[in-house]
Formats: structure tokens, sequence, C-alpha cells
């Protein structure tokens, strides 16, 4: 049982310099509802016991809290509008 993956393995979160995984999160409840993981151009969906990994995410991702019902809207890529 070696550990192949990544190299320096001190907590096993992070797979590499830049790609760091942030959470997407409707807050209307405590813990707050994950809507989805995002690292970069890349958004981690998990619907039930599957998972969606979408690469080269450029634009608006939407999504729909299930408990609140309220939408966000997530923006990727270099085209970010203020505000
Ligand atoms: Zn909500």
């Amino acid at each position: 049982m070696e550990p192949t993956e990544g190299g320096a393995g001190a907590g096993g979160a992070g797979r590499g310099p830049g790609a760091v995984a942030r959470r997407w999160v409707c807050r209307c409840s405590d813990p707050p509802i994950l809507l989805a993981t995002v690292e970069g151009d890349r958004v981690n969906l998990k619907v039930r016991d599957r998972y969606y990994h979408i690469e080269g995410v450029q634009g608006r991702v939407r999504a729909t809290c299930p408990r609140c019902g309220q939408e966000h809207v997530l923006t990727l890529g270099g085209d970010q509008a203020p505000g």
C-alpha cells in the first residue's frame, strides 16, 4: 500500500498548484446546501449517486437550491461581469 498519487501526500487535499477547489453553496441553512464544487474551469456536480465533472467551462452556470428554491448564478472564465 503505497501512496502513488501526488507525491507529497500530506492531508490529501489539493491536486496540484493552481487547482484549488472551492465550494459553491447556498447559505439558506446550516450547514449550507452544496450546489457544486469548482476547480478553475472545472465544475464538479454530485447528483444522488453519480458525479459529473464538467471541464473547460466558460460562461454561466445556474443552479437552483433544492431547499429554498433560490437560483444561483456562477460565472466562470475571463468574461466576468463586475457585479
Ligand atoms: Zn437555499
